[in-house]
Protein backbone atom coordinates (compact mmCIF):
# COMPACT_ATOMS: atom_id res chain seq x y z
CA UNK A 1 0.00 0.00 0.00
CA UNK A 2 1.34 3.65 -0.75
CA UNK A 3 1.10 6.69 1.60
CA UNK A 4 1.71 9.70 -0.68
CA UNK A 5 2.93 12.96 0.40
CA UNK A 6 2.20 15.80 -2.23
CA UNK A 7 4.53 18.30 -2.21
CA UNK A 8 3.57 21.48 -3.28
CA UNK A 9 5.08 24.34 -1.32
CA UNK A 10 7.14 22.46 1.24
CA UNK A 11 9.98 21.52 -1.29
CA UNK A 12 12.41 20.00 1.18
CA UNK A 13 13.04 16.84 2.98
CA UNK A 14 14.24 18.39 6.46
CA UNK A 15 11.28 19.72 8.74
CA UNK A 16 8.74 18.23 6.80
CA UNK A 17 5.54 17.50 8.93
CA UNK A 18 3.66 15.37 5.91
CA UNK A 19 6.98 13.22 4.80
CA UNK A 20 7.82 12.80 8.31
CA UNK A 21 4.30 11.42 9.19
CA UNK A 22 3.80 9.47 5.88
CA UNK A 23 7.40 7.82 6.38
CA UNK A 24 6.95 6.84 9.93
CA UNK A 25 2.81 5.14 9.34
CA UNK A 26 4.51 3.62 6.32
CA UNK A 27 8.07 1.98 8.20
CA UNK A 28 5.04 0.66 10.83
CA UNK A 29 2.89 -1.41 8.33
CA UNK A 30 4.38 -4.54 6.15
CA UNK A 31 4.33 -3.83 2.70
CA UNK A 32 3.88 -0.45 2.92
CA UNK A 33 5.69 2.34 0.86
CA UNK A 34 5.95 6.34 0.95
CA UNK A 35 5.63 7.68 -1.88
CA UNK A 36 6.30 11.38 -2.98
CA UNK A 37 4.76 13.30 -5.61
CA UNK A 38 5.31 16.60 -7.19
CA UNK A 39 2.40 17.80 -10.46
CA UNK A 40 3.66 20.55 -12.12
CA UNK A 41 0.75 22.69 -13.58
CA UNK A 42 2.32 25.53 -16.09
CA UNK A 43 -1.33 26.58 -17.01
CA UNK A 44 -2.71 27.31 -13.35
CA UNK A 45 0.95 28.90 -12.65
CA UNK A 46 0.21 31.33 -15.69
CA UNK A 47 -3.21 31.46 -14.45
CA UNK A 48 -1.51 33.07 -11.26
CA UNK A 49 0.96 34.75 -13.01
CA UNK A 50 3.96 33.35 -11.54
CA UNK A 51 7.04 34.47 -13.40
CA UNK A 52 9.06 31.63 -15.51
CA UNK A 53 11.88 32.34 -12.99
CA UNK A 54 10.26 31.03 -10.18
CA UNK A 55 8.33 27.88 -12.11
CA UNK A 56 11.79 27.00 -13.18
CA UNK A 57 13.28 27.31 -9.53
CA UNK A 58 10.52 24.81 -8.74
CA UNK A 59 11.03 22.49 -11.71
CA UNK A 60 14.65 22.10 -10.99
CA UNK A 61 14.18 22.14 -7.15
CA UNK A 62 12.09 19.13 -7.49
CA UNK A 63 14.58 17.40 -9.75
CA UNK A 64 17.42 18.26 -7.35
CA UNK A 65 15.30 16.86 -4.48
CA UNK A 66 14.30 13.64 -6.11
CA UNK A 67 18.06 12.44 -5.91
CA UNK A 68 17.99 13.85 -2.43
CA UNK A 69 15.42 11.85 -0.99
CA UNK A 70 16.35 8.88 -3.19
CA UNK A 71 19.27 8.61 -0.90
CA UNK A 72 16.70 8.25 2.05
CA UNK A 73 15.05 5.45 0.03
CA UNK A 74 12.11 8.02 -1.18
CA UNK A 75 11.03 7.84 -4.45
CA UNK A 76 9.60 11.38 -5.97
CA UNK A 77 7.57 11.13 -8.78
CA UNK A 78 7.33 14.25 -10.62
CA UNK A 79 4.54 14.49 -12.99
CA UNK A 80 3.56 16.86 -15.90
CA UNK A 81 -0.17 17.94 -16.13
CA UNK A 82 -1.65 21.67 -16.98
CA UNK A 83 -4.29 22.59 -14.78
CA UNK A 84 -5.63 21.71 -10.91
CA UNK A 85 -8.22 20.07 -12.12
CA UNK A 86 -6.06 17.66 -13.63
CA UNK A 87 -4.88 16.44 -10.13
CA UNK A 88 -8.48 14.63 -9.40
CA UNK A 89 -7.53 12.64 -12.01
CA UNK A 90 -3.77 11.89 -11.07
CA UNK A 91 -5.69 10.99 -7.79
CA UNK A 92 -8.06 8.48 -8.76
CA UNK A 93 -5.39 6.06 -10.88
CA UNK A 94 -3.26 6.35 -7.12
CA UNK A 95 -6.34 5.89 -5.64
CA UNK A 96 -6.71 2.30 -8.21
CA UNK A 97 -2.88 1.51 -7.67
CA UNK A 98 -3.07 0.82 -3.64
CA UNK A 99 -3.03 4.20 -2.70
CA UNK A 100 -4.41 4.11 1.23
CA UNK A 101 -3.18 7.59 2.59
CA UNK A 102 -2.32 11.05 1.63
CA UNK A 103 -0.37 13.63 3.30
CA UNK A 104 0.45 17.44 2.35
CA UNK A 105 0.88 20.76 3.66
CA UNK A 106 -1.87 23.48 3.68
CA UNK A 107 -2.02 26.42 1.37
CA UNK A 108 -3.91 29.45 2.26
CA UNK A 109 -5.06 30.94 -1.46
CA UNK A 110 -8.26 30.38 -2.60
CA UNK A 111 -8.16 28.42 -5.89
CA UNK A 112 -5.80 26.01 -3.78
CA UNK A 113 -8.18 25.60 -0.99
CA UNK A 114 -11.16 24.58 -3.38
CA UNK A 115 -8.71 22.36 -4.87
CA UNK A 116 -7.62 20.56 -2.23
CA UNK A 117 -11.48 20.53 -0.78
CA UNK A 118 -12.47 18.86 -3.74
CA UNK A 119 -9.30 16.46 -3.71
CA UNK A 120 -9.91 15.48 -0.14
CA UNK A 121 -13.58 14.51 -0.68
CA UNK A 122 -12.72 12.68 -3.54
CA UNK A 123 -10.48 10.57 -2.16
CA UNK A 124 -12.60 9.99 1.17
CA UNK A 125 -14.89 8.41 -0.65
CA UNK A 126 -12.44 5.98 -1.40
CA UNK A 127 -11.83 5.55 1.75
CA UNK A 128 -8.30 6.89 1.80
CA UNK A 129 -6.95 8.64 5.31
CA UNK A 130 -6.14 12.57 4.05
CA UNK A 131 -3.88 14.41 6.25
CA UNK A 132 -2.94 18.27 5.86
CA UNK A 133 -0.38 19.73 8.43
CA UNK A 134 -0.72 23.44 8.80
CA UNK A 135 3.03 24.36 9.22
CA UNK A 136 3.05 27.40 6.40
CA UNK A 137 3.25 29.80 9.53
CA UNK A 138 5.04 29.12 12.79
CA UNK A 139 1.66 30.15 13.99
CA UNK A 140 -1.08 29.25 11.96
CA UNK A 141 -4.37 31.30 11.29
CA UNK A 142 -6.64 31.38 13.90
CA UNK A 143 -4.19 30.90 16.62
CA UNK A 144 -3.11 34.88 17.23
CA UNK A 145 -6.31 36.34 18.00
CA UNK A 146 -7.52 39.73 18.88
CA UNK A 147 -9.49 39.38 22.56
CA UNK A 148 -12.70 39.35 21.20
CA UNK A 149 -11.34 36.42 18.71
CA UNK A 150 -10.95 38.55 15.63
CA UNK A 151 -7.91 38.51 13.15
CA UNK A 152 -5.50 41.31 13.90
CA UNK A 153 -5.53 44.05 10.90
CA UNK A 154 -2.57 46.32 12.73
CA UNK A 155 0.80 44.76 12.57
CA UNK A 156 2.09 45.67 16.25
CA UNK A 157 -0.66 44.02 18.73
CA UNK A 158 -0.37 41.05 16.24
CA UNK A 159 3.09 40.67 16.71
CA UNK A 160 3.29 41.24 20.78
CA UNK A 161 1.04 38.67 20.60
CA UNK A 162 2.58 36.54 18.43
CA UNK A 163 6.01 36.74 20.35
CA UNK A 164 4.36 36.06 23.45
CA UNK A 165 3.04 32.63 22.17
CA UNK A 166 6.45 32.12 20.90
CA UNK A 167 8.20 32.77 24.41
CA UNK A 168 5.46 29.71 25.59
CA UNK A 169 7.00 27.43 23.21
CA UNK A 170 10.28 25.98 21.81
CA UNK A 171 10.40 25.58 17.96
CA UNK A 172 10.61 22.24 17.13
CA UNK A 173 11.74 20.81 13.57
CA UNK A 174 11.31 17.67 12.00
CA UNK A 175 14.17 15.46 11.42
CA UNK A 176 15.40 13.89 8.05
CA UNK A 177 12.51 11.33 7.12
CA UNK A 178 14.05 7.75 5.98
CA UNK A 179 11.72 4.99 4.72
CA UNK A 180 12.29 1.29 4.35
CA UNK A 181 10.61 0.25 1.16
CA UNK A 182 12.01 2.23 -2.10
CA UNK A 183 9.06 2.53 -4.91
CA UNK A 184 9.57 1.53 -8.43
CA UNK A 185 8.01 5.39 -10.25
CA UNK A 186 9.02 4.33 -13.43
CA UNK A 187 7.07 1.33 -13.41
CA UNK A 188 4.71 3.04 -11.75
CA UNK A 189 4.58 5.52 -14.21
CA UNK A 190 3.71 3.45 -16.42
CA UNK A 191 1.56 1.48 -14.88
CA UNK A 192 -0.84 4.78 -14.06
CA UNK A 193 -0.12 6.09 -17.58
CA UNK A 194 1.35 9.49 -16.62
CA UNK A 195 3.56 12.30 -17.99
CA UNK A 196 6.66 12.82 -16.22
CA UNK A 197 7.79 16.62 -15.42
CA UNK A 198 9.42 18.10 -18.24
CA UNK A 199 12.90 20.21 -17.24
CA UNK A 200 12.65 24.20 -16.66
CA UNK A 201 15.01 26.16 -19.08
CA UNK A 202 17.66 26.86 -16.18
CA UNK A 203 16.58 30.67 -16.39
CA UNK A 204 16.91 30.12 -12.40
CA UNK A 205 20.84 28.65 -12.76
CA UNK A 206 21.58 31.65 -10.48
CA UNK A 207 19.83 30.17 -7.58
CA UNK A 208 21.31 26.85 -5.78
CA UNK A 209 18.86 24.17 -5.27
CA UNK A 210 20.39 21.81 -3.29
CA UNK A 211 18.51 21.89 0.01
CA UNK A 212 22.05 21.58 2.19
CA UNK A 213 23.17 24.51 0.40
CA UNK A 214 20.04 26.92 1.15
CA UNK A 215 20.20 25.67 5.06
CA UNK A 216 24.12 26.67 4.81
CA UNK A 217 23.01 30.32 3.86
CA UNK A 218 20.50 30.22 6.28
CA UNK A 219 23.47 29.41 8.94
CA UNK A 220 25.82 31.42 7.94
CA UNK A 221 23.18 34.57 7.45
CA UNK A 222 22.82 34.36 10.74
CA UNK A 223 26.18 33.49 12.16
CA UNK A 224 27.88 36.83 10.75
CA UNK A 225 25.29 38.93 8.93
CA UNK A 226 21.98 38.82 11.20
CA UNK A 227 23.92 40.66 13.95
CA UNK A 228 24.19 43.98 11.08
CA UNK A 229 20.67 43.37 9.64
CA UNK A 230 19.31 46.62 10.97
CA UNK A 231 22.03 48.76 9.91
CA UNK A 232 22.29 47.83 6.29
CA UNK A 233 18.86 46.45 5.57
CA UNK A 234 17.46 49.46 3.77
CA UNK A 235 20.70 50.06 1.77
CA UNK A 236 20.52 48.23 -1.91
CA UNK A 237 23.54 48.57 -2.92
CA UNK A 238 24.96 46.55 -0.39
CA UNK A 239 24.29 42.43 0.83
CA UNK A 240 22.15 43.23 4.12
CA UNK A 241 19.28 41.05 3.90
CA UNK A 242 18.93 37.22 3.72
CA UNK A 243 17.88 37.12 0.12
CA UNK A 244 15.82 33.57 1.49
CA UNK A 245 12.52 34.85 0.19
CA UNK A 246 12.49 32.57 -2.39
CA UNK A 247 13.51 29.37 -0.89
CA UNK A 248 10.48 30.67 1.74
CA UNK A 249 8.04 30.81 -1.39
CA UNK A 250 8.53 27.40 -1.93
CA UNK A 251 9.56 26.03 0.90
CA UNK A 252 12.82 24.81 0.73
CA UNK A 253 13.20 26.40 4.12
CA UNK A 254 10.57 26.42 6.51
CA UNK A 255 9.85 29.84 9.03
CA UNK A 256 10.17 27.52 12.00
CA UNK A 257 13.92 26.40 10.50
CA UNK A 258 15.07 30.00 10.19
CA UNK A 259 13.40 30.92 13.72
CA UNK A 260 14.99 27.90 15.48
CA UNK A 261 18.15 28.78 13.69
CA UNK A 262 18.10 32.72 14.74
CA UNK A 263 17.81 31.56 18.07
CA UNK A 264 20.43 28.79 18.49
CA UNK A 265 23.23 31.43 16.85
CA UNK A 266 21.69 35.05 18.16
CA UNK A 267 20.52 33.88 21.68
CA UNK A 268 20.35 36.87 23.96
CA UNK A 269 20.56 39.77 21.12
CA UNK A 270 16.59 38.69 20.65
CA UNK A 271 15.77 39.48 23.72
CA UNK A 272 16.70 43.50 22.69
CA UNK A 273 14.18 45.30 20.53
CA UNK A 274 16.20 46.91 17.86
CA UNK A 275 19.42 43.79 17.36
CA UNK A 276 19.27 42.99 13.78
CA UNK A 277 18.30 39.77 15.16
CA UNK A 278 14.74 40.80 16.63
CA UNK A 279 14.61 43.17 13.23
CA UNK A 280 15.03 40.28 10.89
CA UNK A 281 12.63 38.05 13.13
CA UNK A 282 10.12 41.12 13.00
CA UNK A 283 10.16 40.39 9.27
CA UNK A 284 9.36 36.95 9.52
CA UNK A 285 6.62 37.86 11.85
CA UNK A 286 5.46 40.16 8.79
CA UNK A 287 5.05 37.26 6.72
CA UNK A 288 2.83 35.52 8.95
CA UNK A 289 0.96 38.74 9.36
CA UNK A 290 -0.31 39.01 5.78
CA UNK A 291 -0.55 34.91 5.32
CA UNK A 292 -3.62 35.54 8.33
CA UNK A 293 -5.09 38.09 6.90
CA UNK A 294 -5.39 36.24 3.70
CA UNK A 295 -7.33 33.62 4.93
CA UNK A 296 -9.59 35.95 7.13
CA UNK A 297 -10.13 38.06 3.81
CA UNK A 298 -10.12 35.50 0.85
CA UNK A 299 -12.05 39.29 -0.89
CA UNK A 300 -8.28 40.20 -1.08
CA UNK A 301 -7.63 37.67 -3.42
CA UNK A 302 -10.64 38.31 -5.45
CA UNK A 303 -8.36 41.67 -6.23
CA UNK A 304 -10.30 43.94 -3.57
CA UNK A 305 -8.61 46.63 -1.57
CA UNK A 306 -8.58 46.04 2.18
CA UNK A 307 -10.01 49.95 2.75
CA UNK A 308 -13.38 49.63 1.20
CA UNK A 309 -13.72 53.22 -0.01
CA UNK A 310 -10.52 53.04 -1.95
CA UNK A 311 -12.12 51.11 -4.08
CA UNK A 312 -13.57 54.40 -5.62
CA UNK A 313 -10.19 55.73 -7.07
CA UNK A 314 -10.36 56.25 -10.13
CA UNK A 315 -6.87 55.09 -11.05
CA UNK A 316 -5.28 56.40 -14.59
CA UNK A 317 -5.40 53.27 -17.19
CA UNK A 318 -1.93 55.12 -19.11
CA UNK A 319 -0.22 52.15 -20.62
CA UNK A 320 2.56 54.47 -21.87
CA UNK A 321 3.52 55.09 -18.29
CA UNK A 322 3.09 51.83 -17.30
CA UNK A 323 5.59 50.34 -19.65
CA UNK A 324 7.68 52.95 -19.27
CA UNK A 325 7.85 52.09 -15.40
CA UNK A 326 7.84 48.22 -15.99
CA UNK A 327 11.03 48.81 -18.52
CA UNK A 328 12.87 51.45 -16.12
CA UNK A 329 12.80 54.33 -18.03
CA UNK A 330 10.86 56.75 -15.91
CA UNK A 331 14.06 59.13 -15.61
CA UNK A 332 13.98 58.89 -12.00
CA UNK A 333 17.18 56.62 -11.43
CA UNK A 334 16.25 54.70 -8.25
CA UNK A 335 13.04 53.83 -9.99
CA UNK A 336 14.93 52.86 -13.12
CA UNK A 337 17.72 51.32 -11.25
CA UNK A 338 15.11 48.93 -8.90
CA UNK A 339 12.65 48.28 -12.28
CA UNK A 340 16.39 46.93 -14.09
CA UNK A 341 16.90 44.68 -11.00
CA UNK A 342 13.70 43.15 -11.14
CA UNK A 343 13.74 42.51 -15.32
CA UNK A 344 17.01 41.32 -14.73
CA UNK A 345 17.32 39.24 -11.86
CA UNK A 346 13.78 38.16 -10.73
CA UNK A 347 14.80 39.59 -7.72
CA UNK A 348 14.06 43.26 -5.75
CA UNK A 349 15.08 44.80 -2.74
CA UNK A 350 12.63 45.48 -0.28
CA UNK A 351 13.74 49.37 0.05
CA UNK A 352 13.07 49.77 -3.59
CA UNK A 353 10.30 47.55 -3.55
CA UNK A 354 8.31 50.25 -1.40
CA UNK A 355 10.13 52.88 -3.56
CA UNK A 356 8.92 51.43 -7.01
CA UNK A 357 5.10 50.48 -5.72
CA UNK A 358 4.83 54.18 -4.51
CA UNK A 359 6.09 55.65 -7.62
CA UNK A 360 3.79 53.48 -9.62
CA UNK A 361 0.46 54.53 -7.40
CA UNK A 362 1.55 57.93 -5.75
CA UNK A 363 3.87 59.72 -8.57
CA UNK A 364 1.89 57.87 -11.70
CA UNK A 365 -1.60 57.34 -10.31
CA UNK A 366 -1.76 53.94 -12.04
CA UNK A 367 -3.90 51.09 -10.21
CA UNK A 368 -1.77 49.18 -7.59
CA UNK A 369 -3.56 46.16 -9.15
CA UNK A 370 -1.40 46.31 -12.42
CA UNK A 371 1.80 47.06 -10.50
CA UNK A 372 0.97 43.84 -8.00
CA UNK A 373 0.39 41.42 -11.36
CA UNK A 374 3.17 42.79 -12.95
CA UNK A 375 5.57 42.16 -10.07
CA UNK A 376 4.66 38.55 -9.57
CA UNK A 377 5.09 37.95 -12.99
CA UNK A 378 8.93 38.40 -12.71
CA UNK A 379 9.52 37.63 -8.72
CA UNK A 380 11.26 34.63 -8.00
CA UNK A 381 9.53 34.92 -4.20
CA UNK A 382 6.43 36.13 -5.89
CA UNK A 383 4.11 34.67 -3.31
CA UNK A 384 0.45 36.02 -2.53
CA UNK A 385 0.53 37.43 0.32
CA UNK A 386 3.25 39.21 1.43
CA UNK A 387 2.82 40.57 -2.82
CA UNK A 388 -0.70 41.76 -2.40
CA UNK A 389 0.20 42.96 1.24
CA UNK A 390 3.07 45.22 -0.06
CA UNK A 391 1.07 46.97 -2.73
CA UNK A 392 -1.69 47.64 -0.71
CA UNK A 393 0.76 48.89 1.87
CA UNK A 394 2.18 50.72 -0.42
CA UNK A 395 -1.20 52.33 -2.59
CA UNK A 396 -2.52 53.10 1.52
CA UNK A 397 -5.53 50.76 0.65
CA UNK A 398 -4.27 48.02 3.20
CA UNK A 399 -4.62 47.20 6.37
CA UNK A 400 -2.30 48.79 8.78
CA UNK A 401 -0.66 50.81 5.42
CA UNK A 402 1.05 53.97 5.00
CA UNK A 403 -0.87 56.51 5.48
CA UNK A 404 -2.36 58.12 1.79
CA UNK A 405 -0.56 61.37 2.77
CA UNK A 406 3.04 59.87 3.40
CA UNK A 407 4.12 60.15 -0.36
CA UNK A 408 7.63 58.65 -1.13
CA UNK A 409 10.22 61.79 -2.89
CA UNK A 410 11.88 59.30 -4.66
CA UNK A 411 15.28 61.61 -5.13
CA UNK A 412 15.14 62.02 -1.35
CA UNK A 413 14.49 58.32 -0.82
CA UNK A 414 17.40 57.84 -3.51
CA UNK A 415 20.03 59.91 -1.46
CA UNK A 416 19.05 58.44 1.55
CA UNK A 417 19.17 54.60 0.74
CA UNK A 418 21.70 54.54 -1.86
CA UNK A 419 23.78 57.60 -1.17
CA UNK A 420 26.72 56.62 -3.14
CA UNK A 421 24.67 56.36 -6.09
CA UNK A 422 26.61 52.87 -6.69
CA UNK A 423 23.13 50.66 -6.83
CA UNK A 424 22.22 53.06 -9.25
CA UNK A 425 25.43 53.02 -11.72
CA UNK A 426 25.23 49.17 -11.48
CA UNK A 427 21.80 49.17 -13.19
CA UNK A 428 21.24 52.06 -14.87
CA UNK A 429 24.94 52.23 -17.28
CA UNK A 430 23.25 55.21 -18.82
CA UNK A 431 24.50 57.62 -16.25
CA UNK A 432 26.70 56.06 -14.41
CA UNK A 433 29.40 58.49 -15.46
CA UNK A 434 27.70 61.13 -13.74
CA UNK A 435 29.38 62.68 -10.61
CA UNK A 436 28.59 63.22 -7.23
CA UNK A 437 24.63 63.84 -5.60
CA UNK A 438 23.75 64.69 -9.62
CA UNK A 439 23.40 60.96 -9.77
CA UNK A 440 19.97 60.93 -7.91
CA UNK A 441 18.64 63.45 -10.22
CA UNK A 442 20.48 63.76 -13.51
CA UNK A 443 18.53 66.38 -15.03
CA UNK A 444 19.47 69.35 -13.73
CA UNK A 445 21.70 71.05 -16.31
CA UNK A 446 20.21 69.03 -19.33
CA UNK A 447 19.18 65.18 -19.08
CA UNK A 448 22.05 63.32 -20.33
CA UNK A 449 22.35 61.81 -23.54
CA UNK A 450 21.04 58.28 -23.86
CA UNK A 451 18.38 58.66 -20.76
CA UNK A 452 15.12 59.11 -20.68
CA UNK A 453 13.64 62.45 -19.65
CA UNK A 454 11.24 62.20 -16.78
CA UNK A 455 7.62 61.65 -17.15
CA UNK A 456 6.73 62.91 -14.43
CA UNK A 457 6.98 65.92 -12.07
CA UNK A 458 6.80 64.54 -8.47
CA UNK A 459 5.46 67.71 -6.96
CA UNK A 460 2.72 68.36 -9.69
CA UNK A 461 1.90 64.44 -8.74
CA UNK A 462 1.97 64.35 -5.29
CA UNK A 463 -0.72 67.45 -5.08
CA UNK A 464 -2.91 65.01 -7.90
CA UNK A 465 -2.87 61.64 -5.77
CA UNK A 466 -4.04 63.73 -2.51
CA UNK A 467 -6.96 65.53 -3.96
CA UNK A 468 -7.57 62.04 -5.42
CA UNK A 469 -7.45 60.39 -1.79
CA UNK A 470 -9.00 63.24 -0.10
CA UNK A 471 -12.00 63.05 -2.64
CA UNK A 472 -12.79 59.68 -1.78
CA UNK A 473 -12.24 59.92 2.36
CA UNK A 474 -14.72 63.23 2.21
CA UNK A 475 -17.38 61.00 0.56
CA UNK A 476 -17.14 58.15 3.19
P1 LIG B 1 14.88 39.60 4.54
O1 LIG B 1 14.94 41.04 4.84
O2 LIG B 1 16.08 38.79 4.83
O3 LIG B 1 13.62 39.02 5.36
C1 LIG B 1 13.51 37.63 5.72
C2 LIG B 1 12.22 37.04 5.22
O4 LIG B 1 11.09 37.66 5.85
C3 LIG B 1 11.99 37.22 3.74
O5 LIG B 1 12.70 36.25 3.00
C4 LIG B 1 10.48 37.10 3.64
O6 LIG B 1 10.08 35.75 3.64
C5 LIG B 1 10.00 37.74 4.94
N1 LIG B 1 9.68 39.15 4.73
C6 LIG B 1 10.51 40.20 4.77
N2 LIG B 1 9.84 41.36 4.60
C7 LIG B 1 8.55 41.02 4.44
C8 LIG B 1 7.36 41.78 4.23
N3 LIG B 1 7.37 43.12 4.17
N4 LIG B 1 6.20 41.12 4.08
C9 LIG B 1 6.14 39.77 4.15
N5 LIG B 1 7.24 39.00 4.36
C10 LIG B 1 8.43 39.62 4.51
N6 LIG B 1 8.02 39.11 -0.22
C11 LIG B 1 7.87 37.89 -0.74
O7 LIG B 1 8.36 36.91 -0.16
N7 LIG B 1 7.15 37.69 -1.90
C12 LIG B 1 6.59 38.72 -2.58
O8 LIG B 1 5.94 38.50 -3.62
C13 LIG B 1 6.76 40.04 -2.07
N8 LIG B 1 6.25 41.11 -2.73
C14 LIG B 1 6.40 42.38 -2.19
C15 LIG B 1 5.84 43.48 -2.86
C16 LIG B 1 5.97 44.76 -2.33
C17 LIG B 1 5.34 45.93 -3.07
C18 LIG B 1 6.67 44.95 -1.13
C19 LIG B 1 6.82 46.33 -0.55
C20 LIG B 1 7.22 43.87 -0.46
C21 LIG B 1 7.11 42.58 -0.97
N9 LIG B 1 7.69 41.46 -0.32
C22 LIG B 1 7.50 40.20 -0.85
C23 LIG B 1 8.36 41.60 0.98
C24 LIG B 1 9.89 41.82 0.93
O9 LIG B 1 10.21 42.83 0.03
C25 LIG B 1 10.67 40.55 0.55
O10 LIG B 1 10.24 39.47 1.35
C26 LIG B 1 12.17 40.74 0.77
O11 LIG B 1 12.65 41.80 0.01
C27 LIG B 1 12.90 39.47 0.42
O12 LIG B 1 14.27 39.61 0.57
P2 LIG B 1 15.06 38.85 1.72
O13 LIG B 1 14.77 37.40 1.67
O14 LIG B 1 16.49 39.27 1.62
O15 LIG B 1 14.39 39.45 3.02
Amino acid sequence: SLHVVWLRNDLRSYDNAALHHATAAANDEQNSAVLALFIATPKTWQRHDMAPIRQDLLRRRVLQMQTELASRNIALMALEASSYSDCAKIFSKLADAGMVALYGQTEYELREQQRDKEITQQLQRADITVNWYDRLCIMPPGTILTQSGDTYKVFTPFKRNWLSRLHEQEIRCYSKPKASVLVDVKQLMQQLGVKEMADGDGCSADWPVAEQQVLDKLRGFCQQQVADYNDKRDFPAVKGTSRLSAYLACGVLSAQQCVNRLQMEAGPALEREKSGASVWLSELIWREFYKHILLAYPDLIKHKPFQAETAAIRWRQNKTLFKAWCEGNTGYPIVDAAMRQLNDTGWMHNRLRMITASFLVKDLQIDWRWGEQYFMSKLIDGEFAANNGGWQWAASTGTDAAPYFRIFNPVTQSERFDPEGDFIRRFVPEIAHVQGKEIHWPHKKSTPSGYCPAIVDHDEARKITLAMFTEVKKSD
